[in-house]
């Protein structure tokens, strides 16, 4: 569609580009290119006009398409590590996407990244729900293909926890920590600014493919009632200028500097647990089966699994994927 081609003309050129110029290239009228331009602004990218100079986006747009995420890997030099990027407005969840996409894959074709603007079913961990369906959010999702075991996969979701805090500790400066498994939580209040949903996919006892689906509340302001007194995003805890593209940048950057280790945690689980905020902590574990855990949060092994110092003395060892752990900071 025109008005797509005309955004990525304005975003390769960053100054302004004459609407003369814009209907010479598209061969039509500058009357058409202007409608086009008021299509883009509806949907909310800030285009500028001046007269005699043209059209430009605004320095400050928080765009995200297809090319400006692989431009962005790109830059990073990441073009190895993730060849192909998959860009959609609207999907049911990233994670689904890449659970298609993976159908349609042959073995170690390649890992994929795949974004899209808003969710309207994305999910957390026990078929929960994470609510994602607007702009104000980054909602990832890699799509890999590890050859190491199906026990690889508590080990992706912390490895992804560490990563992202690093992004939000050592580029955003942010102050949160990860509640372990897998959230993003402020420090001065607790609150939840992200979550990390990992899947496997077997084939045969081994691992067709490793889905990690990442989502990060980045400008929002205000939430649903459901969720207002556990939800913060990155604008809430630090005001800046966060825009998607670029904390996906550093998201990625920082999960392919760890990923190479996935199967070496000795390597990075003291870094995790330096920012767990669960650790020391009294919690409560309620596994599937309605059992419930209570005791001390002590460590976590080299499983991943979250080890329980209970108060009837006993040492319990709890799975990511079968808990809730409530008690920390309120809860
Ligand atoms: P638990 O606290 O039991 O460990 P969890 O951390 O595993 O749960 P997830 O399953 O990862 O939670 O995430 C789903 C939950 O997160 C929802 O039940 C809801 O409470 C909360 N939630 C949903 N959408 C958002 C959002 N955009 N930002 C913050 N929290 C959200």
């Amino acid at each position: 569609m025109m008005k797509e081609e005309i955004l990525e003309r304005l975003l390769q050129e960053k100054d302004y580009v004459s609407g003369e110029a814009l209907s010479q290239s598209f061969g039509v009228s500058r009357a058409a290119i202007w409608k086009s331009i008021q299509a883009l602004r509806e949907q909310g990218y800030p285009v500028e006009a001046a007269t005699r100079k043209g059209y430009r986006l605004s320095a400050a747009a928080d765009v995200l398409t297809k090319h400006v995420i692989e431009e962005k890997i790109k830059q990073l030099r990441l073009q190895d590590q993730l060849p192909f990027v998959i860009y959609e407005d609207t999907v049911v969840s990233t994670n689904l996407t890449a659970k298609q996409q993976l159908e349609q894959l042959s073995d170690g074709q390649g890992n994929h990244l795949i974004a899209a603007a808003r969710q309207t079913g994305g999910k957390g961990r026990r078929g929960r729900s994470w609510l994602s369906d607007h702009e104000a959010g980054l909602w990832f999702s890699l799509l890999l293909q590890p050859s190491e075991s199906p026990e690889i996969m508590a080990r992706a979701t912390l490895l992804t926890g560490l990563a992202v805090v690093r992004a939000m500790t050592e580029i955003w400066q942010l102050p949160v920590g990860i509640k372990w498994p897998n959230d993003l939580i402020c420090l001065s209040d607790g609150k939840k600014a992200g979550g990390i949903l990992s899947e496997i996919l077997l084939e045969d006892q081994s691992v067709k493919g490793l889905i990690i689906g990442i989502g990060i509340n980045l400008n929002s302001r205000h939430f649903p009632d459901e969720i207002t007194d556990i939800a913060t995003s990155m604008q809430l805890i630090k005001p800046g200028q966060y825009k998607r593209v670029d904390v996906l940048g550093s998201i990625v950057d920082q999960f392919f500097k760890l990923y190479p280790h996935l199967a070496h945690m000795e390597r990075w689980l003291p870094d995790y647990k330096k920012n767990c905020l669960t650790l020391g902590q009294q919690v409560r574990a309620i596994s599937f089966n309605g059992q419930i855990i209570e005791g001390t949060a002590v460590d976590i092994d080299q499983e991943g699994e979250l080890v329980i110092s209970g108060h009837n003395g006993k040492t319990h060892t709890v799975r990511s994927g079968e808990v809730s752990v409530r008690g920390l900071l309120g809860e």
